[in-house]
């Protein structure tokens, strides 16, 4: 197929997708409840046709059924796509240059494919038995009336069951938002399994504006689980250098949480949303279901009880896959804001190696959007039982104890992300300096003077941070120890060190944070500056949080520590730098995979965000010396305060501070996997 005729094929399919749908629309007055329940019930509409070469496509996917069966596929009365049984063929392209090196990784590493050049990208091929396509329109072109094709319902059936194990936003969610916030926009997802890989392809120009293709892989240790690598995602109607915001902002969070002496609580957690760019009617969070504690043979469920509306009304909501979809009554309008009441209650309180302290960490215990929609305050009230006591983010507005529980009440006036709560057998220390209180706590008996020891260094970065970044963010500063630092965000207002944090003679944390203790600190208080004051509103922009931070921790261990320190981290920067550069460029650090060797990916995605990213932001600093870099610094922190940044906004502070050109460089070593000497 030519170049032409593959994109008025695309082209097509599109328009076809979008007007029917839009058409539609106008007519029939749909309810959120009805339209899940379509989509949740997907049918074959009963006649099943053979087909012979026909070609359907959708965006950078092109399918090929060469020859077998297909029978239309409807949701209610609508028909949304079809099923084919037989044989064929996928090939789907990607010219992105940004994704082009990962995308090689990731099919190399974690599939049996080979991906092959084509003119300027790459191509991935494979063959398949059954597709299952969807994109609420009836694209079953070229089928020949009268020669009826084999029955399909039982494969149809294995394949609905097969699919439905994956573990990713469900199918009937996305079509339901799709269509009732949406249905103008371009949505398609195909299902394509009995090739070398089981493949998921998704179009989604309605709410993540991306295109992607996932190849499906069993878990280890809940093989009936299917997990989702990346192959392949890039912006759909958007671009990599501007973020894309969701349908709703989550903007306060007001919350009670009971906790028991076990693994239960209670959670009534009230919820402001504020209207994105277009009226909504189906709003999607992130709310896990089923998390894990020490492993997946663990399983702990969190359970919704009830949504309520501002009149305590119930709203209709459907809660599966790690992801709550409410039906609002009435669409949210841009810029209005509406108030939810969720009640919760689960066994997630989970003790790590059976330790005496619980967290819900910075996963989604309550709902949240995605990280551009998550620009809230906190006020929170927790109770635990004795001896118990619980610690959190914000300025305590009461800490009492209430019979045999104790009560921890905080608010959060500037909007943060990352709302955590831990509770345990803790003992703590506190002082307030320079307006800072910074409270230092441990589960076990601890030596006093290593407890004073933590703080006074806390204290000293806080004192130094604020002379070249400004202000400290927050009033309270919390230093928490937990059993395993693992690899979450940093909390408004608070950090982790495990016990050998303590121990006067080993400092040395983990063998990620080369300068031990101090880099760790300097590092974790760097956070509250950069992932706080300065957001970042996707995964594509974590260097702002990472790299920024381990570039103040290096300025910190230079002033604090000396030279000599310095230069050594600068070193382990530079050769853990160049040693994954090629992989991916940092933006697309978090998205490399390897399921033979996981430590690789791991080790990859952190050399990129700890090691090239601090390395670029120390070239900039030698080229432009000291002063000006710490004036950057200071600009961005002030230019982007509060706010969502981008590594564009960056760029851009970096040049009214230089007056020189720096695209040249982000294109190249930021943007690409340059790496400058
Ligand atoms: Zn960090």
């Amino acid at each position: 197929m030519t170049k032409a005729t593959r994109e008025s094929c695309r082209a097509v399919a599109l328009i076809v997708c979008a007007l029917v749908f839009s058409a539609r629309t106008g007519h029939s007055a749909v309810s959120f409840p009805e339209t899940l329940k379509d989509w949740s019930w997907l049918a074959l509409q009963g006649t099943s046709h053979q087909v012979r070469d026909v070609r359907v496509s959708a965006g950078h996917l092109v399918l090929t059924l060469t020859s077998g069966s297909a029978e239309p596929v409807v949701a209610g009365d609508d028909v949304v796509g079809f099923f084919f049984s037989g044989a064929g063929s996928l090939e789907y392209t990607t010219d992105d240059p940004l994704e082009l090196p990962v995308v090689a990784y990731n099919v190399k590493k974690n599939t049996g494919l080979t991906p092959t050049a084509e003119g300027k990208g790459l191509a991935i091929r494979d063959r398949f038995e059954e597709v299952l396509w969807l994109c609420g329109s009836a694209a079953l072109p070229n089928l020949p009336p009268d020669a009826a094709g084999a029955a399909l319902d039982a494969r149809f059936a294995k394949h609905r069951e097969k699919f439905g194990r994956v573990q990713a936003s469900p199918l009937a969610h996305q079509f339901t938002a799709w269509r009732l916030n949406a249905p103008d926009q371009p949505f398609v997802r195909a299902e394509v399994s009995g090739g070398t890989e089981d493949l998921l392809y998704a179009l989604d120009g309605a709410r993540r504006k991306t295109e992607s293709l996932y190849s499906l892989r069993k878990g280890d240790a809940l093989p009936d689980r299917l997990y989702r690598t990346v192959l392949s995602s890039r912006p759909f109607g958007s671009d990599w250098r501007t973020p894309v915001f969701p349908t709703v902002m989550l903007t306060a969070v007001d919350f009670t949480l009971t906790a028991s002496d076990g693994k239960d609580m209670a959670l009534s957690v009230t919820e402001t949303l504020a209207g994105g760019e277009r009226p909504t009617s189906v709003v999607l969070l992130d709310l896990e279901e089923t998390t894990f504690g020490r492993s997946e043979l663990d399983p702990r469920h969190l359970r919704v009880k009830g949504v309520f509306d501002e009149t305590g009304a119930p709203v209709a909501f459907d809660h599966a896959k790690n992801e709550i979809a409410i039906g609002l009554r009435t669409p949210l309008a841009p810029g209005a804001t509406i108030t939810l009441r969720f009640e919760l209650e689960g066994d997630v309180l989970y003790r790590p190696e059976g330790d005496s302290y619980w967290m819900l960490g910075t996963d989604a215990w309550f709902p949240q959007p995605d990280l551009s929609g998550q620009y809230y305050t906190v006020h929170a009230t927790v109770k635990v039982k004795k001896p118990f006591i619980p610690l959190m983010p914000g300025t305590t507005v009461r800490r009492v104890q209430e019979g045999d529980w104790n009560v921890l009440e905080t608010r959060v006036e500037k909007p943060v992300q990352f709302m955590v709560v831990l509770a345990g057998k803790y003992a703590f220390e506190e002082a307030t300096k320079d307006g800072v209180t910074v409270r230092v706590a441990s589960y076990a008996m601890k030596n006093p003077r290593a407890i004073r020891k933590l703080m006074t260094l806390a204290q000293k970065i806080i004192a130094h941070d604020q002379w070249f970044l400004g202000p400290f963010p927050f009033p309270e500063f919390n230093v928490i120890e937990i059993n395993d630092l693992g690899w979450g965000q940093a909390p408004p207002g608070v950090m982790f060190i495990t016990s050998e944090a303590f121990n006067p003679i080993g400092d040395s944390t983990n063998e990620l944070y080369s300068k031990g203790i101090n880099e760790r600190f300097a590092h974790e208080i760097a956070h509250q500056y950069w992932g706080h004051v300065v957001k970042m509103p996707s995964f594509e922009e974590q260097w702002l949080t990472e790299s920024f931070a381990e570039m103040c921790a290096g300025i910190v261990i230079r002033d604090l520590r000396g030279k000599s320190d310095f230069a050594s981290l600068q070193a382990v920067w530079k050769l853990r730098a160049r040693d994954a550069t090629a992989i991916a460029p940092i933006p697309l650090a978090n998205r490399i995979r390897n399921h033979t060797k996981p430590s690789a990916a791991w080790t990859a995605r952190t050399y990129l965000l700890y090691a090239k990213g601090p390395w670029l932001l120390n070239t900039v600093r030698e080229k432009i010396g000291d002063r000006k870099f710490l004036d950057f610094l200071r600009s961005c922190q002030a230019t982007l305060a509060w706010r969502f940044g981008t590594t564009e906004m960056v760029e851009k502070v970096l040049e009214a501070v230089t007056k020189e050109d720096w695209k040249p460089f982000f294109d190249a070593d930021y943007w690409g996997t340059g790496m400058p000497e």
